[in-house]
């Protein structure tokens, strides 16, 4: 008899063991249909085993097999457990995140598909000035000869001003044939403008020499690049190498990278079948994505991190683009890293994994020099681009008003006279992080966290970034009476009204969580930045990251103090990167670019060391202390969060955690259990426990062997907990 050992979606930590139908053994990767305690399960088996340690009384036999050929390809069931062990987390939730949402559910049935048309022999061989009496049938030839697979939706023609009267017509001359298109790869409807390689710079060139993505076998590479280095002009060689040579490419992005102008750059190069992976696209998109990926279709996948699990039947390259970005790490449930698993799956798969950065992470900076990963330099801007220049104002000495000094108020008005744009980062949203009394001190707090109310204008509200509690703003002050409280701070929607106020005849747009809902909300606006004049950009991190503004000659930055205090071991590394990244929006094209940084603190060493030197100079002492100190990514991290409606039932709870723990390990420090340093949101109270060691062996020992207990813990039933490795917030 042959047992099948099914990872199945539940919280314990093992396969679960069912007896195999005959004749046929389902094939390891198959999704099946298993009994679950009453319920019925999609479960995916994992292996085939010839015993079982249960009772064969107990042991239930499977339901039906779902899928024909396994959904899962062996490297992918791999590095599912190889991550259900790294991460400690359950096996069969794991895979659950591995599988494309349709297929955790039943038969994958086949997703939404969109009518669409492809080019026939004949219309291929159509001369298009043979049409020229009919100009919508000359853009519809000329626009499906460059499309992917000369194929494209009707929604596709029709935003090209092809009616679908033309297309009959075409379809009736045998120009073009019916066809459809799984819309999760429909090719992007307008705006693809086809673009040849640039002559790469040496620089550029023996980067993609390193990675040489034509050739098998794993290697890691850290492509470290300043701002507007051209590392795109750097994968993309790769990927053509891997193209060439009949392989697949997987290119991660950050969640916020992922716009259409993105997209179209990717097809602007490569004219072939593209799938698009993100959480955004409905679920049969995504599945018909994954579909496409999984059957060799598609030959460059681009997502956000959960497309790390995207199938690949020929792999030949991965990227991670801005791989220094968290939006890589879950941060519920399953909490993976993208970028981690990205580099395990190149090693699983035998490709090279590139992982690009102007401000790599310490931990792959830590890889580089102990020759774990390759080391490639990007260290000048390509094309006429030259690096910006950076001055600091000491708010100190000059003064503020609303959050700008007046020197900052005069570099915009040169620059705005110029008619160039400019970009003013402010890392908080709304209109003040603080509502205060001047008479009796009284501070607006959230009743559900501990946290202050942000004072938010049009509508006028107090609200919690936290919870999402709202209040009205009140007239006079809840505890004194005597006055009205007044808005404390800076965020972005002051800046705006402020900057409105010095320059009433240049647009202000505001770029941040308020404003831009969607991606595609992003990209108009982005889209429309780029064709006009004088300008005034205000936004948060999402203004930073990875766009290119070729009008943009000054950038400020305005609220750059609030890292230099943090507790988080970490508030420097995101400090250094989101100063770097804002710094280098400014001067992408021809015109020289500026920057200046708002700040008390001007002899901060930080500041010093990003001004006078560089991010790699900040990132080496940065090390040094990280270094001494035992921290990642010389140290390792587990965090176990606990939180209850009272603080009684976590401390409980992580007391007695702790207690196993230290029964068990000396190499692992426990520290804790403390409260988080928001000790209460939403109403629960938040406990933690830090486990710390200097090697990774040892915590990963300690951690598979004591969770467990942990699970059978009474005192975990009256908590909600969660295990954290490689936690990226530790406070
Ligand atoms: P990064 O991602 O490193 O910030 P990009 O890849 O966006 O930089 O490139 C910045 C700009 O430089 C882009 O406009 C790009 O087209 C241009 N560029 C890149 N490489 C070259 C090259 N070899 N020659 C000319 N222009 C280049
Ligand atoms: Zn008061
Ligand atoms: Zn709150």
């Amino acid at each position: 008899m042959t047992i099948l050992r099914i990872a199945a979606p539940t919280p314990l930590r093992t396969l679960l063991d069912y007896r195999a139908p005959t004749p046929e053994t389902p094939a390891i990767g198959t999704r099946v249909r298993v009994p679950l305690g009453r319920r019925s399960v999609v479960g995916v088996v994992m292996e085939h085993a010839a015993r079982s340690d249960l009772d064969p009384k107990r042991l239930r036999s499977i339901g039906d097999v779902l899928d024909e050929t396994p959904l899962l390809p062996p490297d992918l069931v791999a590095l599912a457990r190889w991550a259900a062990d790294y991460y400690q987390h359950p096996i069969g939730e794991v895979v659950a995140q591995v599988l494309p949402l349709r297929a955790r559910r039943d038969q994958a049935a086949s997703g939404r598909r969109v009518a669409a048309v492809r080019l026939t022999d004949t219309g291929s061989a159509a001369r298009i000035a043979d049409h020229g009496r009919a100009p919508a049938r000359q853009r519809a030839l000329v626009a499906l000869a460059n499309a992917p697979g000369q194929t494209l939706a009707m929604t596709a023609l029709a935003a090209r001003g092809v009616s679908s009267g033309v297309v009959r017509s075409m379809i009736d001359l045998e120009l073009v044939a019916r066809t459809s298109l799984a819309s999760g790869f429909a090719p992007a409807d307008a705006d693809v403008v086809r673009t040849t390689a640039p002559m790469l710079t040496e620089e550029q060139a023996s980067a993609a020499a390193a990675i040489d993505g034509g050739t098998p076998g794993f290697r890691a590479i850290l492509l470290d690049g300043v701002t507007g280095s051209g590392k795109t002009e750097v994968y993309f060689a790769a990927m053509q190498a891997a193209l060439e040579a009949g392989r697949q490419v997987l290119l991660l992005v950050p969640e916020i990278g992922l716009t259409p102008q993105t997209l179209n750059r990717i097809r602007g190069r490569f004219d072939v079948p593209l799938a698009v992976l993100h959480s955004a696209l409905a679920e049969g998109a995504r599945m018909e994505s994954w579909r496409a990926a999984a059957a060799g279709h598609a030959r460059i996948v681009v997502g956000t991190r959960s497309a790390v699990f995207a199938a690949l039947p020929e792999p030949g390259l991965i990227v991670v683009d801005e791989e220094h970005d968290e939006s890589y790490k879950q941060q519920d449930g399953f909490r993976y890293s993208a970028r981690d698993l990205a580099v395990k799956r190149a090693s699983l798969l035998g490709t090279p994994v590139v992982l690009g950065s102007a401000t790599p992470s310490l931990a792959s900076l830590a890889n580089a020099r102990a020759h774990r990963y390759a080391h490639a330099f990007l260290t000048r801007r390509a094309g006429k681009a030259r690096p910006p220049d950076i001055g600091l104002i000491d708010i100190g000495r000059h003064g503020d008003e609303d959050g700008l000094s007046p020197p900052l108020i005069a570099a915009m008005a040169e620059h705005l006279n110029r008619g160039e744009q400019i970009l003013v980062f402010i890392n908080r949203r709304g209109f003040a992080p603080v509502l205060m009394c001047r008479s009796c001190a009284w501070i607006a707090d959230c009743p559900r966290c501990d946290a202050r109310l942000t004072v938010h204008a049009r509508p006028e509200s107090l609200r919690c970034h936290h919870c999402g509690y709202q209040a009205p703003l009140p007239s006079r002050c809840p505890s004194c009476g005597d006055v009205e409280p007044l808005p404390i701070g800076v965020g972005t929607q002051r800046t705006e009204q402020a900057l409105a106020g010095h320059f009433p005849d240049v647009p202000v747009i505001r770029i941040d969580r308020d404003t831009t809902r969607s991606i595609s909300a992003l990209d108009a606006t982005l889209a429309g930045i780029q064709r006009e004049g004088a300008a005034i950009l205000v936004g948060t991190q999402m203004l930073a990251k990875g766009h290119h503004f070729p009008r943009v000659t000054l950038a400020a930055i305005v609220g750059a103090d609030a890292g230099f205090f943090s507790a988080d071991f970490r508030a420097g590394e995101r400090q250094a990167q989101i100063l770097v990244q804002v710094a280098g929006r400014a001067g992408r094209a021809e015109r020289p670019g500026r920057v200046l940084i708002q700040t008390r603190y001007p002899d901060h060493p930080l500041l010093q060391t990003l001004l006078n030197q560089d991010y790699g100079a900040w990132a080496a002492l940065a090390l040094e202390e990280r270094h001494a100190l035992g921290l990642p990514p010389f140290g390792h991290l587990a965090l176990l969060r606990a939180e209850a409606p009272n603080a009684s039932a976590p401390l409980a709870f992580l007391a007695a955690a702790a207690e196993r723990f230290a029964a068990v390990g000396q190499a692992v420090q426990v520290l804790g259990p403390v409260p988080a340093l928001m000790a209460r949101r939403q109403g629960r109270e938040r406990m933690q426990l830090l486990l710390q060691a200097r090697e990774r062996p040892p915590l990963h020992r300690l951690l598979a062997r004591v969770l467990p207990e942990i699970d059978a813990l009474p005192e975990a039933r009256r908590v909600r907990w969660s295990l954290d490795v490689d936690p990226l917030d530790t406070i």
